[in-house]
């Protein structure tokens, strides 16, 4: 999972950043609203955690031009309590949920956690697949009782997987979305994390495909 910070207060922005990151998320952060915008246009995240006061465009102009360009990236906007009536003002305009300033770190987790599980169960994915229950959160897959543990890494890269089945994904695309910006475009870490995380649940290569030149899939059964 990748998420995007746009915040100009640079201890509250690192300071999530750090924290995110102990929990397998693959973060960016961007201290002005124009890179911020920017950002979200160029990159594809999972969640975005964008702040209503910035330098350059504010965290309402962003929320509203990305939607009206099509963009559903669940976003969460960051208020001042002062703000409320704002905030209000950021539903109108599509965000999805919001936080007042200072808040606890554990609490943005939860936020993010739910507002992507909204997103992925309005796309009607569940993290059950095949013979296999996935559990992210524990970085566990349950196979017929069986208790199989993964690395954060190979988990975010299965979840996605299991989130985007039926279609071909990149190792680009997987870069983009498992790894954040500081990864290696021209690297083999897509296929030495697929090769472990195979070596673990999928030794058979029932599950994964790799489809030659394009990239891999999780393809159910019909
Ligand atoms: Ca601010």
């Amino acid at each position: 999972m990748r998420i995007l910070i746009v915040e100009d207060e640079i201890d509250i922005a690192d300071t999530l950043k750090l924290y995110l990151e102990k929990q397998g998320y693959a973060v960016d952060v961007k201290y002005d609203g124009n890179t911020g915008f920017s950002a979200l246009k160029l990159n594809q995240y999972d969640c975005c955690i964008l702040d209503l006061n910035l330098p350059g465009k504010d965290g309402m102009e962003i929320i509203q031009e990305i939607r009206e360009m099509g963009n559903t990236v669940p976003t969460i906007m960051l208020t001042a309590r002062s703000q409320i009536y704002d905030k209000l003002d950021g539903f109108k305009y599509g965000a999805d949920d919001y936080m007042t300033k200072p808040f606890h770190l554990a609490e943005v987790v939860a936020r993010i956690e739910a507002v992507i599980r909204r997103f992925s169960e309005n796309k009607s994915i569940h993290l059950q697949v095949a013979q296999y229950e996935v559990l992210p959160h524990q970085n566990r897959v349950m196979e017929n009782g069986k208790s199989i543990e993964l690395s954060t890494k190979e988990m975010r890269l299965l979840e996605y997987l299991i989130r985007n089945q039926n279609r071909i994904i990149s190792a680009e695309e997987l870069l983009e979305h498992v790894w954040d910006d500081s990864v290696d475009m021209f690297s083999d870490t897509v296929k030495t994390h697929i090769k472990t995380l195979r070596k673990k649940i999928d030794p058979q290569k029932q599950l994964i495909k790799t489809v030659k030149g394009k990239g891999y899939g999780i393809f159910s059964e019909t």
